[in-house]
């Protein structure tokens, strides 16, 4: 089998049209992703960048050798934007347009005044080499936690980008090749190649970017309870029973607070439930800053009623920390409209100190809870020891 450049040039054109189509249609789909926009724009570009090059035996060379550049500088300039603001970071757009006119400029030195395309190839190949390092580096230095995979597999695609025309730099263009960008010679043919398979990996590494975002994103609202922005029941309980679990295998105890917000429903009648429902917010605002999120287990157990679990906490710590929550409901007043609210908590303590599980925790807490409520609400009662099972 033998392989033409005429052949491959026009697969690759294809290929970029076939993404760019590819990415409009994603685009059509996942609405209102300003990441996929830009990339999508990119693609495009790429393709125009392509078609221009490709013909340019029929059009006039200097303009479309000039143009074809400038719109394959402009989609690596917006696929770089695309990349930052992936990862949420604010890259002044002076970098990269310095970076695609510096590259602009070795085009256009190396076309009219001193015309060689050897050198025209080598600058392109600088300008390659830098702007996917570029997206690399960002990849892997502000990769957020959650979306690590995609980051590193992004990272990778790009550095092998570099690294294809790294290597470009270094090889010869086939003598008598003059300004056909054709006839450069069996080794840049390979390089063109390369390019053309790893063109392919690196829109399947954007598209992974975006679905691995939106996987962290569907998991964390399913976990959110959408009023209050603290965990749901569901993902208290889960994670709840998790903690609980490594407290048992580390031997130390375990409380749980489960707080119900005082005569709540007194402040729904009187003000209307919009007004309540800030009231929440407000409640749980203030519980949030009472724990300490690397540690502590808060979450909306449901209603007015919130669970907060202590690892590593006896029941004297319990209490200074119920203590202390209440406390700065006293300081920390809601409001609504000029008027002042002020909002109280009831709160059940229980504390696992051997084999319980969490759902006896809950239900000793919940007695301990209704017993506050009876003893005249805004308090503390801490529950019987735990039955161990
Ligand atoms: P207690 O001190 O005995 O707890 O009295 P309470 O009024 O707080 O308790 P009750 O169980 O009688 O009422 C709770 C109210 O909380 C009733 C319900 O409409 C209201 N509620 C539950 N969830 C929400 C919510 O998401 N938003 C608003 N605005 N109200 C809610
Ligand atoms: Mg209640
Ligand atoms: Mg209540």
């Amino acid at each position: 089998m033998s392989l033409d450049f005429q052949t491959v040039a026009v697969l690759g054109y294809l290929l970029c049209l076939g993404f760019a189509l590819g990415f409009s249609l994603l685009l059509v789909v996942l609405r209102g992703q300003p990441v996929l926009q830009l990339w999508t724009a990119s693609q495009w570009l790429l393709a125009v960048s392509v078609t221009l090059l490709a013909l340019r035996a029929q059009l006039p060379q200097v303009p479309a050798i000039v143009l074809g550049n400038l719109t394959i500088a402009a989609s690596g300039v917006l696929l770089l934007c695309g990349v930052a603001r992936h990862l949420g970071l604010r890259l002044p757009p002076w970098q990269p347009l310095l970076l695609a006119a510096l590259f602009m400029t070795g085009i256009v030195v190396f076309l009219v005044p001193f015309p060689s395309l050897a050198i025209r190839l080598d600058v392109f190949s600088v300008f390659a080499v830098l702007i996917n390092a570029w997206m690399a580096w960002l990849l892997l230095r502000h990769a957020p936690a959650q979306q690590r995979t995609s980051c590193r597999l992004a990272a990778v695609i790009f550095l092998a980008q570099a690294l294809l025309y790294l290597v470009r730099l270094g090889l010869p263009v086939a003598p008598g090749a003059g300004d056909d960008i054709l006839r450069t010679g069996a080794p840049m043919f390979a390089t063109y190649l390369g390019g053309i398979v790893l063109e392919l990996a690196r829109c399947f590494a954007l598209v992974l970017l975006l679905v691995e975002r939106m996987l962290v994103e569907l998991r964390r609202s399913a976990r959110t309870d959408g009023l209050t922005g603290l965990l749901n029941r569901t993902a208290v309980l889960a994670d709840g029973e998790l903690t609980l679990r490594q407290c048992r295998r580390q031997h130390i105890p375990t409380a749980l607070l489960l707080l119900d917000v005082d005569h709540f429903k007194q402040i729904n009648d009187r003000w209307g439930h919009l007004e309540g429902d800030r009231v929440l917010h407000h409640f749980a605002g203030v519980l949030a800053r009472c724990v300490d999120a690397d540690t502590h287990l808060l979450g909306r157990y449901g209603g007015e009623e919130f669970v907060l679990l202590l690892p590593g906490t006896d029941q004297a710590q319990a209490r200074l920390h119920a203590a202390h929550i209440r406390e700065q409901l006293r300081l920390q007043p809601a409001r609504i409209g000029e008027v002042t609210v002020s909002v109280t908590t009831s709160i059940g303590l229980a504390v696992a100190t051997g084999s319980e599980d969490l759902a006896a925790l809950l239900a000793a807490a919940d007695t301990a809870l209704y017993q506050a409520k009876a003893d005249g609400r805004d308090r503390t009662v801490s529950a019987a020891p735990v039955a161990v099972t």
